[in-house]
């Protein structure tokens, strides 16, 4: 048959291709840039391996993990245990694992009264991890019940400030004013489960086994969706100074939603439904030093509102030469037009006041996301249903992405999953291979 044309060779383009091999269906990937693994790319710089973004794994989470035992990756690294977060003007610790001292250090800073919302939040998300995801119900209900108001609307103001706004700027880039309660819970359910971890050399082996034996078409700009009569035809690519056509009549959108609303044309309510989707922008700063920058058991710092560097972490436990820095937020917004070598310097700057840097760097990439973190959108289950109406109005076109199903590795390979699905199951020759 033909092959399945996908657009993207990010986490969800490459997991779409691996689904549709696993069913006997080839399929062409075009990448616009010169690399695969788009905002979970990892990048061999300086004789380092930089992850330019998406690093850190769930033990719980399935697809990801098949993936690691399909390609007989079994060597892993740990991430820092906990996260400091400047608090006060003090930095105050945040242990992953529950203890009492941890309650106690927590509930100070906190107040009593901060402290047991975070526990009882974290407490749900834990308890009820299975059914809480983009396609469950559960998800539904609590939207309905934190929705109208933004995560800032619900908690207390040292809780804003400090473990809700790392997880903000963790999770989206953004302030706790500026995202949902219904996401915070997904992401914590999602990253509460397991063990956490990242591969030992890099996600790169990831990349290269999902890219093994496939039609990857680096450079490969597509500039339009082309239709006619409700139906996918083509692909437009850019092609020197003008366009070419590939006719196709299957295609796989793995591209965020926002430059998917640009390549094809939708009904109006899709693209209501795709405008209400955010998007926060970022810049990620992988630099080694001839030395740790962070000092005993402190190996990541979320920093203060106002700051423009969101956060940054030792990129490995046993590395700790190697940060990555992180701006991201609001104040970050303000810089990110800045240069790399000026990014690289406030980073530094921002970092010395709290931890001064006696070490020399030795090697440093900064990598720029202008569509950065999906921070979704309130009331999300009903913009994602709209989403996916509108794209069933165009048969023959299927998406895949971070902005379905979590934005997590995990949640770029359940939306791969679910579109080579829903494409196996509508699409005649596809469903006669998959047989
Ligand atoms: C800083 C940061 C840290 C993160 N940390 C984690 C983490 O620790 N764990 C985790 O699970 N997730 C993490 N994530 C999230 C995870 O990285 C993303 O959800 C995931 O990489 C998104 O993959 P994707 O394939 O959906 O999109 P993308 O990676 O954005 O892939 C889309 C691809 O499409 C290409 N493209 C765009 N336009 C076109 C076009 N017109 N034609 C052809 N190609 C095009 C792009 O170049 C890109 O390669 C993090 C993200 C960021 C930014």
């Amino acid at each position: 048959m033909d092959p399945v044309h996908i657009i993207g060779a990010g986490v969800s383009g490459l997991g779409a291709a691996h689904y549709l091999a696993q069913r006997g269906i080839p399929s062409v990937i075009h990448e616009t840039g010169d690399y695969v693994g788009g905002r979970a790319a990892c990048l061999q710089h300086d004789g380092h391996a930089f992850e330019i973004g998406g690093k850190n794994f769930s033990s719980g989470w399935p697809r990801f993990n098949a993936l690691l035992e399909e390609f007989a990756i079994r060597e892993f690294q740990d991430q820092h245990p906990g996260f400091h977060i400047v608090l006060n003007d003090q930095l105050v610790a945040l242990e992953k694992s529950k203890t009492l001292t941890g309650d106690l250090r927590l509930a100070r800073a906190l107040g009593l009264r901060g402290a047991l919302q975070f526990r009882n939040f974290i407490g749900f998300a834990k308890q009820h991890s299975d059914k809480i995801n983009y396609t469950s119900g559960l998800i539904e209900t609590i939207e309905q019940r934190w929705d109208h108001a933004p995560i800032s609307h619900h908690f207390t103001d040292a809780l804003n400030a400090g473990p809700l706004r790392l997880f903000s700027i963790i999770m989206g880039a953004a302030e706790p004013d500026e995202l949902y309660p219904s996401l915070m819970m997904n992401f914590a359910s999602g990253f509460g489960k397991g063990s956490h971890h990242a591969v030992a050399g890099g996600l790169g082996r990831v990349h290269d086994g999902l890219a093994r034996d496939k039609d990857i078409r680096l450079g490969s700009r597509i500039t339009e969706i082309v239709t006619r009569d409700g139906r996918v035809t083509g692909l437009r690519v850019a092609a020197g100074t003008g366009t070419r056509v590939i006719p196709t009549r299957h295609v796989i959108s793995a591209v965020p939603g926002h430059v998917l609303r640009r390549l094809v044309d939708l009904p109006a309510f899709g693209r209501v439904a795709f405008d209400r989707l955010r998007y926060f922008p970022l810049a990620l700063i992988n630099a080694v030093y001839d030395a740790p920058i962070f000092r005993e058991g402190v190996h990541s710092i979320m920093f203060e509102p106002g700051s423009p560097l969101g956060h940054c972490s030792a990129n490995r436990l046993d590395t700790p030469e190697h940060v990555r820095f992180t701006l991201s937020g609001r104040a970050a917004r303000e810089v990110l037009e800045c240069d790399d070598a000026q990014l690289i310097d406030i980073a530094e700057r921002t970092f010395s006041q709290r931890l001064p840097i006696r070490a020399r760097r030795r090697a440093v990439h900064v990598a720029r996301h202008p569509g950065g973190i999906c921070g979704y959108a309130p009331h999300f289950s009903g913009v994602k249903r709209d989403m996916l109406r509108a794209i069933d109005t165009i048969a023959g076109l299927e998406i895949a992405g971070d902005y379905l199903e979590g934005h997590t590795m995990e949640g770029c390979l359940t939306s791969a999953a679910l579109a080579v699905e829903r494409l196996a199951g509508s699409v005649p020759d596809a469903a006669r291979v998959a047989a």
